[in-house]
């Protein structure tokens, strides 16, 4: 079932959920994405109708972030959990580490996909990584060509908001790919290149700060944090 937060559908799952529901649609004939919208996408998505759309037509929207998680439960309509995208990307990786399925990793610098593929293949020795590629690419053509030689059965594509949207849902019939996840910088999380926030933080709702106070340049697009909750209050408020 899908709950609207803030006029964006979400899929009501556990973590485990996401995994079985992931699983599923890699065996599909056609190539499915999965979106992980943040309150700062949702926020973007309330400004960008065609934004809102590649959500709304994904096969699987996972509420990345306690913002959202919050905002659905303002909302009087609450989801069961928060389901962070870099969580269930590693969750995959666990789960078909010792089957013959293949992940191609795109996106970030260049150097990060390799190292994040280096540092998970120490974690996960049996994992099988196909191919990577780094996300600062002018023509689309041969990405896409080398990814499809590769067949992989999971894409993670990490190019950031909304570019890994777009990219998807532009790509979603001529890339042949059992099922693609847009995953932001989880690569550079992957590589070690940038480290999530301690445990006590994450449990506390508080990642949020942690990044600022590591990346202030973030400030900005954060703000869009508090304006989303002013719109979920206000709208509780209209009933
Ligand atoms: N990125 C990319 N290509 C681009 C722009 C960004 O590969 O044209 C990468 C960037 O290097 C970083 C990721 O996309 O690894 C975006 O990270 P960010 O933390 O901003 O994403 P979020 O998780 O907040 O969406």
């Amino acid at each position: 079932m899908r709950i609207e937060v803030m006029d964006v559908p979400f899929d009501n799952v556990t973590m485990e959920e996401a995994l079985d529901a992931g699983l599923r649609l890699m065996e599909r004939e056609t190539p499915a994405y999965v979106v992980t919208p943040n309150a700062e996408i949702v926020y973007e998505a309330m400004h960008s109708e065609s934004l809102r759309q590649i959500i709304c037509q994904a096969d699987l929207v996972l509420p990345d972030g306690a913002g959202v998680v919050l905002g659905a439960k303002l909302l009087g309509t609450p989801l069961k959990q928060k389901v962070a995208g870099i969580e269930f990307g590693e969750n995959l990786m666990k789960r078909l580490e010792h089957t013959d399925k293949t992940f191609y990793f795109l996106g970030g610098k260049p150097g990060v996909a390799e190292a994040a593929a280096a540092k998970l293949k120490e974690r996960y020795p049996a994992l099988k990584i196909c191919g990577t590629a780094d996300g600062y690419f002018q023509d689309e053509g041969p990405v896409i060509a080398a990814i499809n030689d590769k067949h992989p059965d999971v894409l993670l594509v990490c190019l950031g908001a909304p570019k890994q949207e777009e990219f998807m849902f532009r790509h979603r019939t001529d890339l042949q790919v059992g099922i693609m996840a847009g995953l932001g910088g989880s690569l550079d999380g992957f590589a070690g290149n940038v480290k999530r926030a301690p445990r006590w933080m994450i449990r506390c709702n508080l990642e949020w700060l942690y990044r600022l106070l590591k990346e202030p340049k973030r400030l900005g697009r954060m703000m869009r944090l508090p304006k989303f909750l002013g719109r979920v209050i206000l709208r509780r408020l209209k009933g």
